[in-house]
């Protein structure tokens, strides 16, 4: 039996991995879920499991009073959304759109969502597909507190953490981008010395146990260096950019000598040494932000 009322039922748009993830969590939870996504047949588990499936979006979205889109970017929820049948049927509801994409989407998004009457809030999600439902996943929103408010009892029940940053609707997509910038660097990082590693026949799985010893080295350096970032501190005193940018350099030669690429290596360590013909070899490396903040607009 349901746990929650009508007033409580979900629309989700998108049945993607993460989608049918969100939905599975609704249904779990005891919320009256409905679901649509634009190629048909990707719902059949859902409905199995409880969930009404609309023949179209503009059904889907007259179903319930708050929407949570879901799909692959802000083209698509926007081919979804902005529809004439859809947006009239969306008057006077709520849409989360928990798709990942930039923070000038979200604005704009939020600006069409205001002229046709409809509340919106903008979100993300940092987790994977099994952190649905979890204590493990967690969801960052921007936008109106008084909607993240209203709605958060249902968008709870996704599980894990949700935390709300602040009114600007752009916020959540900030995050977002800041926090994917760090993984995807991170990741390709990792590709790129899995294939120096296997050009000195060294296997990824022999690899593996270090990097992870390397990675655990990193979050007391987030700590570290986003206090000297917001300080303008820059502290190098264990370990000054010179040193950083020699490190660099080696790994440039060692993947070269093998014909690899290192050309990511190469950017990176072109920056370190701009700092350090600036005068700040002493500092540390996270000087680096100055130097790319200066030209930000
Ligand atoms: P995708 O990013 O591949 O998105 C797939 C969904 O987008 C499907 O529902 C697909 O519909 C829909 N779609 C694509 N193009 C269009 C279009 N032009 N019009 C309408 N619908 C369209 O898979 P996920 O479900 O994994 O991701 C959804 C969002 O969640 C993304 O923004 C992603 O970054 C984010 N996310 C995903 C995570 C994950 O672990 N998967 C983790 C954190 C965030 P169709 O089936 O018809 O092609």
């Amino acid at each position: 039996m349901s746990t929650y009322d009508d007033q409580s039922a979900v629309t989700v748009l998108g049945l993607g991995p993460m989608g049918r993830a969100l939905a599975g969590a609704f249904l779990d939870a005891g919320v009256r879920t409905t679901v649509w996504n634009r190629t048909p047949g990707r719902d059949g588990d859902l409905v199995a499991r409880g969930a009404v499936s609309a023949a179209t979006a503009a059904e889907a979205v007259a179903a319930s009073p708050l929407t949570v889109v879901c799909v692959v970017n802000y083209d698509a929820s926007d081919a979804i959304l902005r529809q004439d049948d859809v947006t009239d049927a969306l008057k006077s509801r709520t849409v989360v759109n928990l798709t990942a994409d930039t923070p000038d989407r979200a604005r704009d998004t939020s600006v069409w969502a205001a002229a046709h009457g409809i509340a919106y809030l903008d979100g993300a999600i940092m987790t994977p597909t099994p952190s649905i439902g979890t204590p493990d996943a967690v969801f960052i929103l921007s936008g109106p507190k008084d909607l993240y408010d209203r709605h958060h009892p249902v968008l709870a029940s996704l599980g894990g953490t949700h935390t709300h940053l602040g009114e600007d609707i752009g916020r959540a997509a900030a995050y977002d981008i800041a926090l994917l910038d760090i993984f995807w660097t991170a990741m390709a990082g990792y590709a790129h010395a899995l294939a120096v590693a296997r050009a000195e026949n060294v296997t990824a799985r022999e690899l593996a146990p270090f990097a992870q010893g390397i990675a655990t080295i990193l979050p007391p350096l987030f700590t570290e260096f986003a206090g000297d970032v917001d300080d303008a501190t820059y502290s190098g005193d264990l370990n000054p950019i010179t040193s950083a940018a020699s490190s660099m350099s080696h790994i440039v030669h060692a993947a070269e000598s093998h014909g690899i690429d290192a050309g990511l290596m190469r950017i990176v360590e072109g920056l370190t040494r701009r700092v350090i013909a600036e005068g700040h070899g002493t500092d540390g490396f996270v000087r680096v932000t100055d130097l790319l903040s200066r030209h930000a607009r």
